[in-house]
């Protein structure tokens, strides 16, 4: 098990509806550790790949995206979701259905932030049915960048958004994939992957850093 499927079984709960609430340590509070561990395990899941920008949607994936952009070494952009009345810039514009608020979004980014030069590492906190991926990735092509990868921390497994992305032949790496889910009985099943991500040894080893 790797760490983050560690920290779900300790820290999430399963509510009714196949929604997994990972507020203590993504989507409220953040916890720092796991966000930097996660960066690490894309780069390593992405060596080799060129990425000049970092590309999100608000609000939970920008945490992940900010570690990410400061190993890359690239800015970081997320996506918005509300117009902002002090943005007069020229905007691309895409839709997406909010799975977790259950209605449509407008979802965009001022122009001056994306190009038609950008290989772009799309990365989010989780991905359903991949409506939120697959809105950045409409932004992307309306800019005329290419789309590096996708880097996701939770991935449902057993909806399509996986499945749908993979065969749409993009490289989607997701640190922990979830097969089943049950409220009633607070259990999970996770997707058997190879075990290889950095762990915490290695990380101070190689990079000096101070876990
Ligand atoms: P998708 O767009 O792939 O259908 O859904 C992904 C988006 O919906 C993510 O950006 C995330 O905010 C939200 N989401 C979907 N499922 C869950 C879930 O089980 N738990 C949480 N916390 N967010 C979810």
């Amino acid at each position: 098990m790797n760490f983050l499927e560690e920290k779900i079984l300790t820290d999430g709960v399963i509510k009714e509806g196949n929604i997994l609430k990972v507020d203590s340590f993504l989507n409220h509070q953040i916890d720092i550790d796991i966000m930097r561990q996660m960066a690490y395990e894309f780069k390593r899941r992405f060596r080799g790949v060129e990425v000049n920008k970092i590309l999100t949607i608000e609000a939970s994936g920008i945490a992940i995206a900010t570690l990410l952009g400061d190993l890359y070494d690239v800015p970081v952009v997320f996506a918005k979701k509300s117009e902002t009345a002090n943005s007069t810039d020229d905007k691309y514009i895409s839709k997406a259905y909010s799975f977790t608020h259950k209605k449509m979004n407008n979802v965009f980014i001022s122009k001056p932030y994306l190009n038609a030069e950008d290989k772009v590492l799309i990365v989010d906190d989780f991905l359903a049915d991949g409506e939120a991926a697959h809105s950045l990735i409409d932004l992307v092509k309306q800019a005329g960048g290419r789309i590096a990868g996708i880097g996701i921390a939770i991935e449902k497994g057993q909806q399509k958004g996986g499945a749908t992305l993979r065969s749409e032949g993009y490289q989607v790496e997701s640190i922990a994939i979830i097969d089943s889910m049950d409220w009633e009985t607070q259990t999970i099943s996770f997707r058997p992957q190879a075990q290889k991500e950095i762990s915490k040894t290695n990380l101070k080893s190689t990079h000096g850093i101070n876990l």
